[in-house]
C-alpha cells in the first residue's frame, strides 16, 4: 500500500489546469546536464529543455514550477524556482537552488539528482522586469532566494534606468557574481554565519531607509512575513500599488505546499467572483 504524500496539493476542481492559470505555460521536461556548487550556499543545476517555442523562455526573470516528487495517484509535489539564465542556442537553462538545512522536497530532489535525471516542469511564468517610467528610479530588495531573479534582471537592465538593489545573503560570493549595469548601485547586506535566513529584517530596514519612497518603482522578494511588513511600510509612505511588486518567495517554518494550499483556496474564491489570477495578491494571502 502506498503512503499518501502530504506535500502533494490536491486540486479538486482542476482549476490549476485551466487557461486562466496556465496562461500559455507549457509542460516540459528538463534533462539535468550538470550540478555544480559555485558557492557554499548554492547548487547550480544546468539542464536542457526542448521548448515548443524558445521565445517565451528568453526574457529575464521567468519562474518555473518544478515537480520534485511524483507520488503515485497524487498530484506531483511542486516547488517554484527562477530561470537564472536561458541559452536559446543550446536550449540550456540554469537554476540556482539555495541550500538550506531542512529535509525538504526540493533538497531531497537535489541530493538524488544526477546528469541525465529528468525534471518535469511547468512554465515559464514571467515575473517583474524593470521598465523606465518617467523619472522614477527602481528599488530592489532581495534575499538569497531572489538572487537568481536579480541576476537575470540586472543582465537585461534597461539603458538609462537608475536603480538601487539591497541584497541579503550569507554568502558574499553570490553577491559578487551579480552584474553591475550602468546606473545601478548594489548594496550587500551580509548575514553573519549562524544567523538564520528570514530572521534579520534587514530588507525591511533598508526599505525604511529609502529616501522619498514615492519616487521609486519597487520590486521585493524574500521571506514572506518580512515582505508583507516591507510592503505595508512602503504603502504607508505613499508608494502606490502599481509602483510596487512584493513577493513572499518562502515562509520561515512553513512548507511551500501549505503556501500553495492557501494560494489555491484564495484563487478558487477569486474565480468564483469572476476574477482572474492577476487579482491574486501574493503577500495578502492569509499565511
Ligand atoms: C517566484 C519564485 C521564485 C523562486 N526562485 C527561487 C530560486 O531561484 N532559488 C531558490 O533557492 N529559491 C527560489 N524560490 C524559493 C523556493 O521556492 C523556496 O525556498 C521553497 O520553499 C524551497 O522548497 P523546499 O522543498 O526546499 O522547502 P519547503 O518544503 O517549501 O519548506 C521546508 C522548510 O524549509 C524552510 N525553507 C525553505 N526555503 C528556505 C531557504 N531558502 N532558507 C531557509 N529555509 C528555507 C521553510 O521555511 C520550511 O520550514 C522562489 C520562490 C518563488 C515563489
Amino acid at each position: 500500500m502506498s503512503v499518501s504524500n502530504s506535500e502533494s496539493v490536491e486540486d479538486r476542481n482542476g482549476i490549476l489546469e485551466e487557461d486562466d492559470h496556465m496562461r500559455g505555460m507549457e509542460r516540459i521536461g528538463m534533462e539535468v546536464v550538470s550540478i555544480t556548487y559555485p558557492f557554499a550556499s548554492v547548487a547550480r543545476v544546468t539542464g536542457r529543455i526542448a521548448p515548443q517555442d524558445p521565445a517565451p523562455w528568453s526574457p529575464p526573470n521567468q519562474a518555473v514550477r518544478i515537480a520534485v516528487e511524483e507520488p503515485p495517484g497524487q498530484r506531483p509535489v511542486v516547488r517554484v524556482y527562477t530561470i537564472r539564465a536561458f541559452d536559446p542556442v543550446t536550449s540550456q537553462i540554469e537554476i540556482d537552488f539555495v541550500l538550506h538545512e531542512d529535509d525538504s522536497p526540493a533538497m531531497r530532489w537535489l541530493k538524488a539528482a544526477r546528469p541525465g535525471t529528468i525534471l518535469p516542469m511547468i512554465g515559464p511564468r514571467q515575473h517583474f522586469i524593470p521598465q523606465p517610467s518617467g523619472d522614477r528610479k527602481a528599488a530592489i530588495f532581495a534575499d538569497e532566494t531572489a538572487i537568481p531573479a536579480v541576476y537575470a534582471i540586472l543582465k537585461a537592465w534597461p539603458q538609462g534606468l537608475i536603480g538601487e538593489a539591497w541584497i541579503e545573503t550569507p554568502d558574499p560570493a553570490a553577491f559578487a557574481e551579480l552584474p553591475q549595469p550602468e546606473g545601478v548601485t548594489l548594496h550587500l547586506i551580509a548575514r553573519p554565519a549562524g544567523v538564520g535566513a528570514g530572521t534579520t529584517q534587514s530588507l525591511l530596514a533598508a526599505a525604511k531607509a529609502l529616501p522619498q519612497p514615492q519616487d521609486w518603482t519597487v520590486w521585493a522578494a524574500g521571506e514572506r512575513v518580512e515582505m508583507r511588513d516591507l510592503r505595508n511600510h512602503l504603502r504607508s509612505q505613499g508608494v502606490t500599488r502599481d509602483a510596487m511588486q512584493v513577493l513572499g518567495y518562502w515562509k520561515k517554518g512553513m512548507s511551500s505546499s501549505d503556501l500553495d494550499r492557501a494560494r489555491l483556496a484564495e484563487y478558487e474564491a477569486l474565480r468564483a467572483q469572476g476574477l482572474t489570477i492577476e487579482d491574486l495578491g501574493d503577500v495578502d494571502l492569509p499565511v
